[in-house]
Order: C-alpha cells, then structure tokens, then sequence
C-alpha cells in the first residue's frame, strides 16, 4: 500500500512540474490539493504499517530479590516501586499472552511479563506475596540440582544464597508459574548433547513432579544456545525458550524469547526507559563498541 502511493506521489509531482512551467493553467491549483491529500495518506498508511511492524513487548528478567549484594540483585523497595509503575502503566501478562502475541493471535499494547531466573528462596519472601496480592502472572525459571551448598562461588561473586525448596513451590504454584532453567546451570553449548538432554530434562521433570503440573517454558543459563541445543528444547516438549537481552516483536522466534535484564544497576529512571527500544539500542551499542 505504502509503495504504491510512494509511486503514485512521484507521478504527481511530475504532472505538477509540468503543469508549473505552463503558470497560465488555472489547473496548478487543483493538482496541488490533489498532491497534498495523496501525500496525507501516504504518511497514514505508512504510520500504521510501521506500528505494526514495531509493536513490541518486555520480557523482565529478575534473579534474587534482597539486600545481597550480588550485581544481579534488586532491593526489595526498587522492585515494589518498578512493580507499582507497571501495574499503573502497563499490562502484566502471562508467558502464554506473550506467545499468543507472537504466534500473531493477539495483540498487545505497552505489555510486560515477569521472569525470575534461578529459584532463589528471597522471591518467595520478597516478589511472591505481591504477585499474590495483586493476582499478577509471574514465572520461576528453577536450577533444580544446585542447593545453596554447591553454588558456584566463582560465578555468583563469592554469594551463596538460599535457594526455594520443595514447599515454597509447591504453594506459589497456584499462583504462578513455573519453569526449568537445567539442574546445574552448564554453558549448554559446551557441554555434549547427551548431557545437555539430562540437563534439561532432569529439572524439568523435577519440577513437575513438585507442582504436578506440565512445563512449558524453559530459560538458557547464561544465554548460550545453538541450533542443536533448540532442537532439543522442542523434543522435549517446550513451548518456548527464554533467553535475553531484548525486547520481543511479533513473529519472533518462541524458542530465542529475548527479555530485558534488571539489576541492582537499574534505577528508576534506566527501568522506565529500559521497557522501550532504548533498551535495544543501548544493547546494540555496547556489542558494536565491544566489537570495535
Ligand atoms: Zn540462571
């Protein structure tokens, strides 16, 4: 529609250039007007076709909710307050929303949904009593094999936290979902695919064994994935992957869900503008400023 009327403007613009060299033509007048109502349409149609190409949604990634002072911690007070302003601006949605958005069944406008990465117990105490208060869609993404004991020093700045248990599971459950994020949190891609299906097929089925209830989602730890790792998350039932940082458009791949990272770097004003394509564009100009 848009190239159309592209053509159909230049066309115009020609006649009008020839009607102008001939000033006496009472016409110069009527072709103008005609110009100037098939260029409005022009800009209307294109608008509407960039909105639709451009509607986008937020994934948020969260991991502990707390007063630790791991990078990727967020205080119990910025969340609530990043909770509050999402719920007055924006439409809390579930991961199953967001799929029906891709997957182009419905639309969304200025929508978030809420991840957590790793299980730790301080989102039951901190996230989980707000998501039940206000009956918000949330998502748990559980390292099933990892007790606080065997976290990797090395990897979660030398803090150990307390991981949820069987119990707290088991109660968010009917409130909130959940989903498998392996057992160890490997490099997937640099581990065989024979332990990679163990992996995740091991967390999966541990998880649903604690809720009694199917998996649907899983999240990649550290965001690494290849083409064979995917492969595997759909034979093994998912529906969708989560990975980050980005934001998510329709038509996106389910399986490479990009999600906005909040940490403990994150003030107020950086997570407002983190739910737009400033988010995208801050990202792009780290890689290409890491590249160069
Ligand atoms: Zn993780």
């Amino acid at each position: 529609m848009a190239t159309w009327t592209l053509i159909d403007m230049s066309i115009t613009l020609k006649r009008i250039l020839d009607v102008a060299k001939i000033l006496s033509s009472g016409s110069i007048f009527r072709e103008l007007c005609e110009f100037k109502s098939k260029l409005n349409s022009c800009i209307k149609s294109m608008q509407e076709s960039s909105r639709a190409r451009t509607q986008k949604v937020c994934i948020l990634l969260y991991h502990s909710i707390g007063f630790n002072k791991r990078y990727s911690t967020v205080k119990p007070s910025e969340f609530y307050r990043q909770m509050d302003y999402l719920r007055k601006n924006y439409e809390i949605v579930s991961l199953d929303k967001i799929i029906k958005f891709i997957n182009g069944k419905i639309d969304l406008d200025k929508a978030v949904a809420i991840t957590f990465d790793d299980g730790y117990y301080d989102n039951y105490v901190y996230a989980f009593p707000y998501f039940k208060k206000y009956r918000l869609p949330a998502t748990i993404f559980i390292t099933t094999g990892i007790s606080e004991k065997f976290q990797n020093k090395k990897l979660f700045e030398g803090i150990i936290l307390k991981k949820l248990g069987n119990n707290e599971i088991k109660k968010m459950s009917i409130y909130i979902d959940f989903g498998a994020h392996t057992k160890t949190h490997p490099f997937l891609d640099k581990i065989s695919l024979k332990e990679a299906q163990k992996e995740i097929y091991d967390s999966k089925y541990k998880i649903e064994k604690i809720i009694n209830k199917k998996i649907k989602y899983f999240a990649y730890p550290f965001f690494k994935y290849n083409n064979k790792i995917i492969n595997l998350i759909k034979t093994l039932g998912f529906k969708a992957a989560l990975n980050g940082p980005g934001l998510v458009r329709k038509g996106d791949n389910p399986f490479i869900l990009k999600r906005v990272v909040i940490t403990s770097s994150t003030n107020f004003f950086l997570f407002k503008i983190n739910l737009t394509e400033y988010y995208e564009w801050k990202i792009n100009l780290k890689k290409f400023l890491l590249r160069s």
